[in-house]
């Protein structure tokens, strides 16, 4: 069935999704692309057209630096009392939730998102905004400096124009995440979504002008990754760039970035293992890793990707997780029964079945073959989820698949568990499980990545740095007081006494 036949859907949302093409929003302004192309995004539980929306390209995206640059300077947005701005960003926090159910229905249909996790995603966001607007107001404007012989000081103030880049697997979430410091600190920003899945954005910069946020301190340029994103990265407007998506288009931004020495922050993807021991409550730990590796049909950049169990429970592990994920629910993600939605597209789709035949070709053992899967009456990008076991040196195991492919491997001990959770180019997330939490905290503490979780996989406490090393990352992650600091510039003023 068309997504926007059905019975379900809230009235709010069959309007805007049939509403003609979406447009960007640009100083406050719904605006249709200069040259009138379009593109389409859709549904993926169903693989029919969700909406036409505008592409953005170059000449658009540089208007929208431009009423970006222009707001900063003269709406007074930047000057505001963090207090003032306060009021503005809590009232735009108010309309996400006071839309919540529209907004989750447009980034569960577009990103073929389980309907409950989405609205996990626009509560998220709703969060993201309070907690950085609150933590704003306690930022200190000037600071003293004790120096000798000297009066010193520096003053904080906002950068200017923002860039930020985003990837299809969290599109609020995530914007929640980027925007929401750089708009507490007094900066004005310029989003690209991404084309899979712009719909909850686009939404977004038009709630912003609905609640008295200032024309061009919010605006969003819809489009296409080598157009419209490629332009924004360039741009020399910016003050800063942020970009989150894959280690490939992200060198290609901080390259651009880097022309016009213009900071860029990198969120990048990853390869995380979560190490279980042998003194763990065995069904409830696989209960949790089966969870982690389906939530968002494994399309999350920190999930759990290799799973290294300790010898002594690695065959009862092996077989309890077979039997767990061969259970799993796949089904359309607006449907109340289904535990795991669709791949987001089908060339999402094919690499996931692309690493799995690789994977196995190079002597993965299929332990859960996994595959394509055909939902009745519905025809999008499904798959069942995979469990594949053997050595890392494997490109299942080395490479991001993105998907609910989870990769077994046993260890003898705490040493070797270490070194194999280290044996990766990426360096985003990792669990460690176990009933003993001193050595929880020693492989925690070892384990080189910007996040080690203990007993639990998937946890982002507001407050927490989130962000990747090595090829997950550069420049500090998200949702801690940093973000929030990295977004004002300082100036030291210094006078002899
Ligand atoms: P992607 O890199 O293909 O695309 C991300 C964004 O970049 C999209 O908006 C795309 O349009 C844009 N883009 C594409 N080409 C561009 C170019 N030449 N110049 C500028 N922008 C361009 O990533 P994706 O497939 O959308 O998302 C999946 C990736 O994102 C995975 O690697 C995942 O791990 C990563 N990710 C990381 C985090 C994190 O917090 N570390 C969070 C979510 C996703």
């Amino acid at each position: 069935m068309i997504a926007t036949q059905r019975k379900d859907l809230l009235p709010e949302v069959q309007a805007y999704l049939s509403g003609g093409p979406l447009p960007g929003v640009i100083g406050g302004r719904r605006v249709a692309s200069a040259r009138g192309a379009t593109f389409t995004t859709r549904d993926p539980g169903t693989g029919e057209t969700l909406a036409e929306v505008y592409a953005m390209e170059a000449e658009d995206v540089d208007r929208a630096v431009g009423a970006a640059m222009e707001a900063f300077t003269r709406s007074g947005w930047a000057r505001l009392a963090p207090s003032d701005r306060g009021v503005l960003l809590h009232r735009l926090a108010d309309a996400v939730e006071a839309h919540k159910k529209i907004l989750a229905q447009i980034e569960a249909l577009d990103c073929g998102k389980v309907y409950g996790q989405a609205e996990g995603d626009v509560q998220n966001f709703i969060d993201t905004v309070r907690y950085f607007t609150d933590m704003a107001l306690h930022v200190e404007p000037r600071s003293a400096l004790a120096v000798a012989r000297h009066e010193a000081w520096s003053v904080r103030a906002p950068w200017g124009a923002c860039g930020f880049i985003f990837p299809w697997n969290f599109p609020l979430l995530l914007a929640g995440w980027g925007i929401a410091p750089a708009l507490a600190a007094g900066n004005t920003v310029v989003i690209k979504p991404a084309e899979d899945t712009p719909l909850s954005t686009i939404y977004l910069g038009l709630l912003a002008k609905q609640v008295g946020i200032p024309d061009g301190v919010i605006n969003v340029v819809p489009g296409l990754g080598e157009s419209a994103g490629a332009a924004l990265a360039a741009h020399p407007g910016l003050k800063r760039m942020s970009f989150t998506g894959s280690p490939e288009v992200g060198r290609l931004v901080a390259e651009s970035c880097a022309r016009n020495l213009v900071p860029v922050k990198l969120e990048l993807g990853g390869k995380g293992a979560a190490v279980v021991f042998d003194d763990v409550d065995l069904p409830q730990t696989v209960e949790n890793l089966a969870r982690a590796i389906t939530f968002h049909t494994g399309q999350v950049c920190c999930d759990a990707t290799r799973w290294l169990v300790h010898r002594p429970i690695y065959d009862r592990f092996v077989a309890a997780a077979a039997e767990r994920l061969g259970k799993v629910v796949v089904g359309y993600q607006m449907e109340p029964a289904t535990q795991m939605g669709p791949v987001v597209s089908d060339k999402q789709r094919r690499r996931v079945l692309g690493y799995l035949e690789r994977g196995c070709a190079e002597g993965a053992e299929a332990v859960l073959a996994g595959g394509p899967v055909e939902v009745a009456g519905y025809g999008g990008f499904y798959v069942k989820p995979a469990l594949l076991a053997g050595s890392l040196d494997n490109v299942a195991a080395r490479e991001e698949i993105f998907g609910p492919v989870a990769y077994l491997t046993p260890f003898a001990d705490e040493e070797e568990a270490v070194r194999l959770a280290n044996q990766t180019d990426y360096g985003l997330a990792n669990s460690v499980w176990s009933s003993d939490l001193g050595r929880c905290r020693r492989v925690a503490e070892s384990m080189v990545a910007g996040n080690s979780w203990i007993n639990a996989h998937n946890l982002f406490p507001h407050g927490v740095p989130y962000g990747g090393m090595n090829k997950s990352g550069v420049g500090g992650g998200v949702l801690s007081i940093h973000t929030l600091l990295d977004y004002f510039r300082s100036t030291s003023v210094v006078r002899p006494l």
